[in-house]
């Protein structure tokens, strides 16, 4: 339906200009036009991802690159640290578990953020560790981590640190070169506003050591293929050409509002829901809320999976339910990409309407009011 409004951690509202580039005529990839878009949006994504490093693209979603980063940097046997704290951070056990590394975790409740030193502990018990693997924002539990303090103590490491970044990137800081960090891996369908289909990977100097080292086997995500290929600004497979084409687009947005702009808009926005969720009486869960999404406990008396099936089914409204232990328990509410304030009060009216539904009691429009506070204390600032 063309009128949903997705408040979800992907994929997010398209804006016009990305929908038009999708709907364009075919080009050729492997012809210098081509070249040009794909050279200037890997120059883009450099700049969305904060590094002068190489950003490899992959077509795949967000867990493609995960993957790559797994198998070209880990060899079968090797110890990885798992910051275990969600279920985005599962994935990156799996995946070692999958290749057959070692992993050492580092537990995290749900709805905590992890504290850099119980890393900077388990790199001293397992000095062997070839990376560190960690996540920006943990889309399930909204909770962002201090990913500048864990580099810190990576960084003086022969370790390397992996930061999976799928939610969090435009919408949370992610200094990659200031911070050190070696890897990044993103996705296309969440700040970044395009179509689930391409993943990013960036790589340290670091790390690309690591690649030549790998023993694992690997073909399509092979990284020294991507590697040969970017000196021409090619690809060694087909091209997600019409992604490609509108991520080029999409990152024009992003330098008109610039990657700081851009995080603002998100806290701005979070600010707002967090503001209105509290208006409603309800409790958020994490305790480092995310820029990009905004998880909040379900009331007591109310069914969550519920709740979110009746934003949906009578205001067009996709939030996103609790995953795995969390669900039913918690919802979370995304404001990540191309998200206005319009949309998030449009949000808050139908939380307010299935709330209402299933016998929740507050105060009619607290949460709409509370929002639009924020937004409008912003307009006052931004007009000084
Ligand atoms: C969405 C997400 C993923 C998974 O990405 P896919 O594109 O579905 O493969 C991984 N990690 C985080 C933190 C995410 O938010």
């Amino acid at each position: 339906m063309s009128d949903d409004i997705l408040l979800t951690p992907g994929p997010t509202p398209l804006p016009p200009q990305v929908r038009e580039a999708m709907g364009r005529q075919i080009i050729h990839h492997r012809t210098s036009a081509y070249r040009a878009c794909f050279k200037r949006a890997l120059q883009g994504m450099q700049q969305a991802m904060q590094t002068n490093n190489a950003v490899v693209c992959f077509t795949s979603s967000g867990t493609g690159a995960m993957e790559a980063a797994v198998v070209n940097l880990l060899s079968p046997g090797d110890t990885a640290i798992v910051v275990l704290g969600g279920k985005f951070a599962e994935r990156w056990q799996s995946l070692c578990q999958a290749y057959g590394m070692t992993t050492v975790t580092v537990p995290v409740a749900y709805g905590d953020a992890v504290d850099p030193q119980q890393i900077a502990l388990a790199l001293q018990a397992h000095p062997q560790a070839k990376a560190v693997l960690t996540t920006l924002s943990e889309t399930s539990t909204g909770v962002v981590y201090d990913i500048e303090a864990i580099a810190a103590i990576t960084r003086k490491t022969n370790t390397v640190l992996v930061v999976d970044a799928i939610s969090g990137l435009l919408a949370d800081a992610c200094e990659t070169d200031k911070w050190g960090v070696d890897v990044v891996v993103t996705g296309s369908q969440k700040g970044l506003m395009l179509p689930p289909g391409l993943a990013f990977m960036s790589v340290s100097e670091r790390a690309w050591a690591l690649v030549e080292q790998s023993k694992t086997p690997r073909f399509y995500t092979d990284l020294r293929l991507y590697k040969k290929s970017l000196a021409d600004d090619d690809t060694p497979f087909t091209s997600a050409v019409p992604i490609v084409v509108a991520l080029d687009e999409a990152l024009k947005l992003v330098q008109q509002r610039g990657v700081v702009g851009m995080i603002e808009r998100c806290a701005l926005m979070a600010k707002a829901t967090r503001a209105a969720a509290q208006a409603l009486g309800l409790e958020l869960f994490s305790k480092r809320p995310s820029n990009g999404v905004t998880a909040i406990k379900v009331p007591a008396g109310v069914d969550g999976k519920q709740l979110v099936k009746s934003m949906y089914d009578k205001s067009h409204v996709m939030v996103a339910g609790g995953q795995g232990e969390m669900a039913g328990k918690i919802f979370r509410f995304a404001h990540m990409g191309y998200i206005s304030p319009e949309d998030v009060l449009a949000g808050l009216r139908a939380l307010e309407s299935a709330l209402t539904e299933l016998g929740y009691k507050f105060t009619a429009g607290a949460s709409v009011k509370a929002a639009q506070a924020v937004f409008g204390q912003a307009l006052v600032g931004a007009a000084r």
